[in-house]
């Protein structure tokens, strides 16, 4: 079987009428990657990269002045051959939510309706996607909140009646009781404190496991990465920079950039100073020509200022899009 997922030279533009004239966003650039079944695949980079207009794009939960100006987004579930999600009829894309395909969207414990207890959501989104009758349905989403340490008179409450911790478990559980063969979660974790968020990436761990779903984990917190992903992919405004298996990319990251992030990760016992990067991300209506990352690059060459970069494999498994590191200078 192929990939579950295949991202083909995507872009998605915020597409504005200014004074009669066509201002573009990229905000998604020409990505192109791979997701396994069974994996767990992180993206990151530093908020405006354009993780959040990817991720809205393959779900295909985007509406104008987003657009797809060009590429494919192939998702093959259960080996039934790869399909366009842009070519399904809405039937057919209704169809997949939920079963095949769940989003978690950033802030998405406000999918809670405030004046219905917890088990309504639950009846109202997951009961009509599972053949099940009512009883057994509802003794199924009592086991899976056991799995996210949950107790199952949660069901009864209100959502103000839990904590944010336990709104963000109960968003995940709803999100995964139909098992849904690819997982897309939008920085689920960010709001909660770290003593819940270990727990809940470990509960996302072994859900996945269990239940041999493919997670596409999106988190600027590259520590999160570490412990979580088997794979990651690294943004930069608007494009994917590197992409490697989580260790590899940590043990030696080829772009500078990503070298960038890796060593701002705080370290216990480590109190030598972070050099921060000098400048900020570049507006995505005109971004820099040639390697976006070329005017805060310690590693910048003249070439940098032409020629974008393409993405090359230069380890198994370990692609990059830079100069310097195709040439074998490592950051
Ligand atoms: Fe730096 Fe050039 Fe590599 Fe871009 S292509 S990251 S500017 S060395
Ligand atoms: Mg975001």
């Amino acid at each position: 079987m192929g990939p579950i997922l295949a991202v083909e030279g995507l872009k998605a533009y915020y597409q504005m009428r200014y004074f009669g004239t066509l201002r573009e966003v990229r905000a998604v650039d020409d990505i192109t990657l791979e997701i396994q079944r069974d994996e767990i695949y992180g993206l990151a980079g530093e908020s405006s990269s354009g993780k959040s207009t990817l991720i809205k794009t393959i779900a295909r939960a985007i509406r104008p002045p987003l657009n797809v100006v060009d590429g494919a987004v192939r998702f093959d579930f259960a080996g039934q051959g790869p399909r366009d999600i842009y070519t399904l009829s809405a039937p057919e894309l209704a169809a997949t939510r939920w079963r095949h395909l769940s989003y978690i969207m950033q802030g998405s414990m406000n999918v809670l309706n405030p004046v219905r207890r917890i088990r309504h959501s639950f009846v109202d989104f997951a009961f009509r996607h599972m053949s099940l009758p009512m009883p057994a349905f509802l003794r199924r989403v009592e086991e899976h909140l056991g799995h996210l340490s949950l107790r199952p008179d949660v069901l009864e409450s209100f959502p103000h009646e839990l904590s944010g911790g336990m709104r963000q478990r109960v968003t995940i559980a709803l999100a995964t009781v139909c098992r849904p063969d690819f997982i897309i979660a939008d920085e689920p974790t960010t709001a909660l404190d770290v003593v819940v968020q270990k727990g809940v990436l470990e509960m996302i761990r072994r859900l996945q496991r269990e239940m041999g779903s493919s997670v596409l984990f999106v988190t600027h917190d590259m520590a999160v990465h570490a412990n979580l992903t088997d794979r990651l992919g690294i943004m930069y405004a608007g494009r994917l920079v590197e992409e490697a298996p989580t260790r590899a990319l940590f043990r030696q990251p080829l772009h500078p950039y990503t070298a960038h992030l890796i060593r701002s990760l705080p370290r216990i016992g480590d109190d030598t100073p972070r050099h921060g990067l000098e400048g900020r991300p570049p507006n995505l209506a005109s971004p820099p020509p040639g390697c976006r990352f070329h005017p805060r690059c310690p590693l910048a060459m003249e070439v940098c200022q032409q020629t974008t970069p393409v993405m090359q494999e230069l380890a198994p498994g370990h692609r990059v899009a830079c100069h310097a590191a195709a040439q074998g200078i490592l950051p």
